[in-house]
């Protein structure tokens, strides 16, 4: 077999150089992580799970119209995507109160927020993904004016669409975190979306059913994980 070439190994994902100069391949681990990368475990079978998770947000959001990178699903653990160039901007978007909002503004976890907090973080580890503003991105060139405007509305879009989705399958969307990057110019949605990057309640008991299972250290991660995939009818199978 040809040897692959890894660009990049991350918290949850290695990146390695497709089979096209355009194309990049995403591998989830299995470990996770939180805290800036203070808090780190290995959970069994979580790649494999976000790996699916992914894929099939991603198809449902392309379907929808929203422009991603996602192009198919490599094997259990591997996803093809279109190679970007990042924009180091996290766009955060919160239905209801929880994490690092909570800690700034003394809000009490689970208020509904109406219409929902938009928020832009600088995609940096060393400094603790940091509080930006539009005024941060456009002084310091991290994206443009009409690319925060993009950004801004297809987070709101998948917003919209995914809180419909999830609430189907009797959860409730908190808060999810996106990147986007261009792709010959054009904004796509990059990276990926499970519950290592989003926080779901179950609708009725208000159970945490992501990645603050890790946080808080409350047990049963990866089967939360799956028993959200279960809900939705991800498929499993490569
Ligand atoms: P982190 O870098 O935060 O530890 P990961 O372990 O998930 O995160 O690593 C995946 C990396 O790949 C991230 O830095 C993410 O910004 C980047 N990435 C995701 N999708 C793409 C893409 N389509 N093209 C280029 N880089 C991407
Ligand atoms: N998030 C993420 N990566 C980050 C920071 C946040 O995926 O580097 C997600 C997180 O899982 C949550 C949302 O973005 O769903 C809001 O996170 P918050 O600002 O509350 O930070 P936290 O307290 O989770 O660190």
């Amino acid at each position: 077999m040809k040897e692959r070439k890894k660009l990049y190994e991350g918290k949850a994902k290695i990146v390695y150089a497709g089979e096209h100069p355009d194309e990049l391949i995403l591998h989830f681990k299995d470990d996770t992580s939180a805290f800036d990368g203070e808090k780190v475990a290995q959970l069994e079978h979580k790649g494999e799970i976000n790996n699916a998770f992914n894929a099939y947000i991603m198809e449902y959001l392309s379907k929808a119209g929203v422009p991603t990178h996602f192009l198919r699903r490599h094997g259990p653990r591997e996803t093809v995507v279109q190679r970007l160039d990042m924009i180091p901007v996290e766009c955060v978007i919160r239905n209801r109160a929880a994490g690092s909002l909570c800690r700034r503004l003394g809000i009490a976890e689970g208020q509904v927020l109406e219409p929902p907090i938009l928020e832009f973080f600088l995609k940096n580890d060393s400094l603790h993904d940091p509080l930006i503003n539009r005024s941060h991105i456009r002084t310091f060139h991290w994206a443009s004016d009409s690319e925060v405007e993009a950004m801004t509305r297809w987070t709101q879009e998948v917003n919209g669409l995914l809180s419909e989705l999830f609430a189907r399958a009797q959860l409730i969307l908190v808060d999810f975190k996106l990147e986007f990057g261009r792709f010959q110019g054009q904004l796509r949605l990059g990276d990926e979306f499970s519950p290592d990057g989003c926080r779901l309640w179950d609708a009725s008991s208000m159970e945490k059913m992501d990645k603050d299972r890790f946080r808080r250290d409350l047990g049963g991660v990866v089967e939360a994980y799956g028993e959200v995939a279960r809900r939705l009818g991800v498929p499993m199978l490569p």
